[in-house]
């Protein structure tokens, strides 16, 4: 199954990502996590993302394009995979249909998961963050066993710089101007499943599989 992932920054996508891969066993593809490894081992593609990712706004459509299009190609993929924060522009969406498209692949299903913007900025601000794996802890909501431990690798966690006040409201603007449309885009394909995102991580995880049938 072709999945994607979409709601606003804190939305809990990488929290259910996480928990539906245990279920499905396709690969996970975050866009904002590969930038953040590519960033962290200073690579040209992470230079390209960092000035955009510090600042909040979206890294340039061709380059994202670009790295999701060369990782959809690889094996593991074909059998199915999560796409999780792309796409995030109808551009983005359009060049998905086409790079599917070339190998008789289209997308199954759309997870939107819906929430209230007072609650995000809740949400990004105890975000923490496992420098390792990536997982997504809260030190309020989703406190980890250990206080800035990893739970599933033992890595150390940190916050994410634009999880900072400031830009975590750029990006919430910048999430609500560019790929907000993609709601009606996708909803207008009949691919479109909301979900409410405000209630226990385990309760959104079911009504997401209930939704995936
Ligand atoms: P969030 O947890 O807020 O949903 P992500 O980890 O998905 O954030 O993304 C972090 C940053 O990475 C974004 O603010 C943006 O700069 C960049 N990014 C991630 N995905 C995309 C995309 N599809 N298009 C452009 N930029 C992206
Ligand atoms: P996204 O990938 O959509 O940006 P995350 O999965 O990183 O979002 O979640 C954002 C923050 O909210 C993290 O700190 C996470 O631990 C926490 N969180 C995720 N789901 C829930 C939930 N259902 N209830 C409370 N907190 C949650
Ligand atoms: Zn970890």
């Amino acid at each position: 199954m072709n999945i994607l992932f979409m709601g606003p920054p804190g939305a809990g996508k990488g929290t259910q990502a996480e928990k539906i891969l245990e279920k499905l066993g396709i690969p996970h593809i975050a866009t904002g996590d590969m930038f953040r490894s590519a960033m962290a081992n200073g690579t040209p593609l992470g230079l390209k993302a960092k000035e955009y990712m510090e600042s909040g706004a979206l890294v340039p459509d061709d380059v994202t394009i670009g790295i999701v299009g060369d990782r959809l190609a690889e094996a593991d993929c074909q059998p199915g995979f999560l796409l999780d924060g792309f796409p995030r522009t109808v551009p983005q969406a359009d060049a998905l249909k086409d790079i599917l498209a070339k190998s008789d692949r289209q997308v199954d299903a759309v997870i939107n998961i819906e929430m209230q913007t007072d609650i995000l900025m809740k949400r990004l601000s105890g975000r923490r963050i496992c420098k390792q794996c990536g997982a997504s802890f809260h030190k309020l909501f989703v406190p980890p066993q250990q206080a800035g431990v990893c739970d599933h690798c033992g890595g150390e966690l940190y916050t994410r710089k634009d999880d900072s006040r400031e830009t975590a409201q750029k990006r919430l603007d910048v999430h609500a101007e560019q790929t907000q449309p993609l709601i009606d885009y996708y909803q207008q394909q009949g691919l479109l499943k909301n979900i409410q995102g405000d209630q226990p991580v385990e309760k959104v995880l079911e009504d997401i599989l209930a939704a995936l049938g």
